[in-house]
């Protein structure tokens, strides 16, 4: 690293912490990680068992469930039938996970957001509409 550099990155430390914003890994460290860790794996490990939940009463076959960390996109289907989810959706109510769960089982049957799309959204879980609203005002909260 040149001396330059060194400079800036000494400089913003500095004024991160002027405006009392902690560097990154301050608070937790090593138990914080291995804390975030855990709780990665149980949501995992939650939200894998309410796709076979859903998938079982649907009827549908999906490709193989993955967890990510992100943070704008609730889940997504790919072309291959496989699920993505991200494990902040946990910290949602149980509505709203649920919703999402359905919403991307129901792209195994329609990869598009059409009104059949919907009738299938609806006809497995009929009140999905409480999680789907809950998402677009809170969803934001789930960003810590
Ligand atoms: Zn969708």
């Amino acid at each position: 690293m040149d001396k330059e550099k060194t400079g800036t990155r000494q400089k913003n430390v500095r004024a991160a912490q002027a405006e009392g914003v902690c560097k990154r890994g301050e608070h937790g460290g090593a138990a914080g990680a291995v804390f975030l860790d855990w709780y990665k794996r149980r949501a995992a490990s939650k939200i894998k068992e309410r796709v076979e939940y859903w998938a079982r009463l649907a009827g549908l076959r999906h490709g193989g469930i993955r967890i990510n960390s992100a943070a704008k996109r609730w889940g997504s289907c790919g072309r291959n039938g496989g699920l993505n989810f991200s494990w902040r959706l946990v910290m949602a109510p149980h509505a709203a996970l649920d919703y999402v769960v359905v919403h991307e089982l129901s792209h195994l049957v329609h990869m598009n957001h059409s009104p059949d799309f919907w009738n299938t959204v609806r006809r497995i879980m009929p009140d999905y509409d409480a999680g789907r609203q809950w998402l677009k005002n809170n969803g934001h909260l789930l960003l810590v």
